[in-house]
C-alpha cells in the first residue's frame, strides 16, 4: 500500500484547520508532491509536521476540502458512517413521512461531506458531485447508500454532475443511473403536495428542496391574495399559494421548460385551475410592465446573482434593482417574500440591498420574518459559508 500523499502548509497557516474549518486555500500550501492529481486523497500537516486533516485535493483557490480531522482512511466505511449519520438525522427530525418524501440527505460541509449533495425524491436519490474527489468516490457512495437506506426506499440512484464538475463529465443524462432507472417515478411529495421532478434535465438536482419551510409560510399568508411568483422555476411557491386559498397566482420564469412543468404541477394537484396563469418571460421585464397595485403577495427568488467574491458588488446592485421594482408595484398592505441564495453574500449585505431599495421606493416596510434554509440543509458550525439562503418577508404599506 502506498502512503497517502502529504501536503505541508506554510507557517501559521494551520489556524483555520485547528478551528475545524474544512477548506485549505491554495495560498496556504507550502509543499505538495509533484505527482498529485485532482481528486486524490491527501493528508494535510502543519509546517512543523503536525497532522491536521485528510481530504480531497483540488485545483483552484480551495486546494483541499477536508473530509476528516482524524487521521483515518477515507474508504467505503467512512462514507457509510457519514451517510448513516445524515440519514439518521433526517429520520429523527421526522422529515421522511407519508406526506413528505422529499428532502436533502447530504448537504456538503453541513454533513461532513464537502463537495457532495444528495437529494431524495421518494425512492430516488439524486447525487451531485461538486469536486473531482467526490466524482471518483461515486461508486463507493453508491455502495454506502445501499447499506444505509432500506432497499424499498432506495430504488434509483441518479448521478447528476455534468454541470458541477471542473471538467466535462462524459455522462449523458440517460446514462446517469447508478442504480435502477427503468421505471423511475419522477414525482415527489412535499408537505402533501405533488411535484414532477425532472432530475434528468432540470436545474440543480431537479427541484429546490431548500424552500420547503418557506413555501409553507407563504401558504399560510396566501388566502384571498393576488400572488405573483417571480423566478418560479417549476412552481413550488405557486402550488402552495393555490392550496392556501389565493385569489389568483401568476407564475413567471425565463425558462419555458420550467414554466411548462409549473403548469403540470398545478394540474397534478388541482386539475384544471382557472386561478393560475404562467408566463415564460424575463422577471425584470414582467415587473416593468406590471400595472401598480395589482398584486398583494409577491415572491422574488432569483438565481444566485454572485457566484464568486468578485461579483458581490454587481450582485448587490442587482438585488437592489429587483427589490425596488417589486416595492414600486406591490399593492398597499402587500407582502413580499424576497430571497438571495448567493453563498458569498451575507445576510447583512442582502438586508442592506433591500433596505436601499425600500428607502428609494418611499414605501413603509416592516420585516415580518427572516428566513433561511431548512433543517435538512444544516450548517456546519465551523463553516459559516454553508448558510447560503437568506430571505426576508416584508409587509409593505
Ligand atoms: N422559486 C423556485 C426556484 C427558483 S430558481 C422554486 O421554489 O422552485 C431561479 C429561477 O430563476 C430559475 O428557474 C431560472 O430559470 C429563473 N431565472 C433566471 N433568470 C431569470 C430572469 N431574468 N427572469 C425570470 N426568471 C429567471
Amino acid at each position: 500500500m502506498t502512503a497517502m500523499p502529504q501536503i505541508i502548509l506554510h507557517p501559521k497557516k494551520d489556524e483555520s484547520l485547528k478551528r475545524f474549518h474544512p477548506w485549505v486555500f491554495s495560498g496556504a500550501v507550502a509543499q505538495k508532491p509533484d505527482h498529485l492529481r485532482e481528486g486524490d486523497i491527501v493528508r494535510v500537516v502543519s509546517h512543523e509536521g503536525a497532522f491536521l486533516g485528510v481530504g480531497h485535493f483540488q485545483i483552484g483557490s480551495i486546494a483541499v476540502r477536508i473530509l476528516s480531522f482524524s487521521d483515518e482512511t477515507i474508504d467505503a466505511r467512512f462514507f457509510e458512517k457519514r451517510l448513516s449519520d445524515a440519514y439518521s438525522m433526517r429520520l429523527a427530525l421526522g422529515l421522511v413521512n407519508p406526506s413528505n418524501n422529499t428532502c436533502r440527505l447530504v448537504h456538503g460541509e453541513g454533513d461532513g461531506l464537502p463537495g457532495l449533495i444528495i437529494d431524495m425524491y421518494g425512492n430516488t436519490a439524486v447525487v451531485q458531485a461538486h469536486s473531482v474527489g467526490m466524482h471518483e468516490a461515486r461508486w463507493q457512495l453508491l455502495d454506502a447508500l445501499r447499506k444505509v437506506i432500506p432497499a424499498d426506499t432506495l430504488q434509483n440512484v441518479y448521478y447528476k454532475s455534468e454541470g458541477t464538475l471542473p471538467f466535462k463529465a462524459d455522462i449523458s443524462p440517460e446514462d446517469g443511473y447508478l442504480l435502477g432507472g427503468k421505471n423511475a417515478d419522477a414525482f415527489a411529495v412535499e408537505n402533501g403536495l405533488k411535484f414532477h421532478i425532472d432530475w434528468l434535465k432540470g436545474q440543480k438536482t431537479g427541484f429546490f428542496v431548500d424552500q420547503r419551510n418557506n413555501r409553507r409560510l407563504l401558504e399560510s399568508l396566501s388566502s384571498n391574495r393576488r400572488v405573483l411568483n417571480l423566478f418560479c422555476y417549476t412552481g413550488g411557491f405557486s402550488v402552495y399559494a393555490l392550496r392556501g386559498g389565493a385569489q389568483s397566482v401568476h407564475s413567471v420564469d425565463s425558462s419555458a421548460k420550467a414554466v411548462m412543468i409549473a403548469e403540470e404541477n398545478v394540474k397534478l394537484n388541482f386539475g384544471e385551475e382557472p386561478r393560475h396563469a404562467a408566463y415564460a418571460e424575463d422577471a425584470f421585464r414582467y415587473l416593468k410592465q406590471l400595472a401598480p397595485a395589482t398584486c398583494d403577495l409577491m415572491i422574488l427568488d432569483p438565481p444566485a446573482f454572485a457566484k464568486h467574491r468578485g461579483a458581490i458588488n454587481n450582485a448587490l446592485q442587482g438585488y437592489k434593482k429587483l427589490n425596488l421594482a417589486a416595492l414600486q408595484k406591490i399593492a398597499p398592505g402587500g407582502i413580499l417574500f424576497t430571497f438571495s441564495c448567493s453563498q458569498v453574500i451575507s445576510k447583512e449585505q442582502f438586508r442592506l440591498a433591500v433596505f436601499s431599495a425600500a428607502a428609494i421606493s418611499g414605501r413603509q416596510v416592516k420585516i415580518l420574518h427572516q428566513l433561511t434554509q431548512p433543517e435538512d440543509h444544516p450548517v456546519n458550525i465551523f463553516h459559516p459559508e454553508g448558510e447560503y439562503l437568506k430571505g426576508l418577508v416584508l409587509y409593505v404599506e
